[in-house]
């Protein structure tokens, strides 16, 4: 089969690789119809994730249709339409039965490597290193899933793919973002990051009450798209000194909730942090930018709530750890928990009251993902999500 494979920073190609095969009695085998390149994939493009080899297949944000089930295989039967999760979760580990899939401790084969790195191992990715398991990832012809009764999710309507895909990540993880904020009725929220992810934060804000949506980028098109289609009050951060408009929107006492929908490869204009982290991660010396996380812990208001939704990866910098102590911030972050949002948000798309596909700027054959990441990371063509076709 044709996939997207990775083999070296700023380099993937399409190869011809061999079909996916049934390992597990809980596998299944789904045909690719639709999948997307998300911000995360960009980390790994940029060579900033460690424990990828050349070769590795990507993707984690795939649907499609079943061909083939495991002996074991209950809930799926060949011909079933489906979204896949980009978590991989047994569904019955400690983790998996409080609802805290991206923390399973079962499906990464790999959790040694993880453990030495961060004590103990979260869940498996697609296609998303070896650290997490060196799954070979979606942006490909066909996907083998494990675990095919805890993760896929039915899709029985005939809604098309554009509308239901972006269940397999970036609208649950805004979703678990907004929720992570602890967003009260009427709170003013700041969201750092356009992208993507960014807009399903926005969008989630409002569901979760939030009375002011503040969203912060330099890129037109996504700010643009903010404030359209996300009804928030936009910031571009190359012309505005974020810090002191925030504080003159709220009075002087700064957002209730911050969320980073950024993660680790923040840009900062003509900030010395975030020159340094630059020049730190050029020479290998840190892996990290959080020129973002730095500047929410400033801006957030006292006993206010930071959600982080965007990618970390290793070991971050100059945090203001003080002032997040001394003004009694809270922190909620992590991988998200997608099998615990896969059927209310199906519902909420079932009954029209939102329609992911918004976010859509490009539909590209599968042959053309090299371009495709370019133009995504490099923000051209006024690109902001591109969905592939194998
Ligand atoms: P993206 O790269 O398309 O978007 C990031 C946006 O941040 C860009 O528009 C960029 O211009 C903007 N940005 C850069 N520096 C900024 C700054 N200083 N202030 C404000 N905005 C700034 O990526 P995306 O697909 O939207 O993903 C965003 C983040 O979420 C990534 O880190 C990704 O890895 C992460 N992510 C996490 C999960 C999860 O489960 N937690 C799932 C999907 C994606
Ligand atoms: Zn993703």
């Amino acid at each position: 089969m044709k996939a997207l494979c990775w083999h070296g920073k700023s380099d993937v190609r399409v190869d011809s690789v061999p079909d996916p095969k049934i390992i597990d009695p809980t596998d299944a085998i789904i045909k690719i119809t639709a999948t997307a390149i998300c911000g995360s994939d960009l980390h790994l493009f940029d060579g900033f994730m460690p424990t990828m080899e050349a070769g590795d297949i990507l993707g984690h944000e795939p649907m499609g249709v079943v061909v083939e089930v495991g002996a074991a295989v209950k809930k799926l039967r060949p011909g079933d339409r489906v979204v896949v999760p980009f978590t991989i979760s047994c569904g019955s580990c400690f983790f998996c039965s409080k609802g805290l899939y991206s923390c399973c401790d079962t499906s990464n084969p790999n959790a040694e490597i993880a453990r030495k790195a961060m004590g103990q191992s979260p869940a498996g990715l697609f296609g998303y290193s070896h650290m997490l398991g060196g799954f070979a990832g979606g942006q490909a012809e066909y996907l083998r899933v494990p675990y095919a009764d805890v993760g896929p999710v039915k899709i029985e309507s005939d809604l098309p793919d554009d509308k239901v895909l972006f269940l397999s990540d970036i609208f649950p993880t805004g979703y678990m973002a907004a929720e992570n904020a602890e967003i009260e009725p009427g709170d003013t929220v700041a969201v750092w990051g356009c992208g993507p992810v960014g807009q399903f934060v926005i969008q989630s804000c409002w569901i979760m009450g939030a009375g002011r949506v503040i969203a912060i980028d330099r890129v037109p098109e996504r700010l643009a798209m903010a404030a359209t289609h996300g009804k928030a009050e936009t910031l571009n951060f190359d012309n505005d000194d974020i810090y002191e408009r925030l504080m003159s929107m709220t009075d002087g006492r700064g957002p209730d909730r911050c969320i980073d929908a950024v993660g680790t490869e923040a840009h900062g204009t003509g900030s010395f942090d975030a020159i340094l982290d630059k020049a730190k991660a050029a020479v290998m010396l840190g892996t990290d930018r959080p020129h973002v996380l730095r500047q929410a812990i400033r801006c957030c208001r006292k006993a206010g709530t930071i959600s982080i939704p965007g990618v970390y990866v290793g070991l971050l910098d100059k945090i203001p750890f003080g002032a997040a102590v001394n003004k009694g911030l809270t922190f909620k972050m992590g991988q998200t928990h997608v099998q615990r949002y896969l059927r209310p948000l199906l519902s909420r798309i079932e009954n029209g009251e939102i329609d992911p596909s918004f976010v859509i700027t490009h539909r590209l054959p599968l042959e053309k993902a090299p371009d495709a990441y370019k133009m995504f990371r490099d923000k051209q063509d006024g690109c902001v999500k591109v969905v592939l076709s194998p």
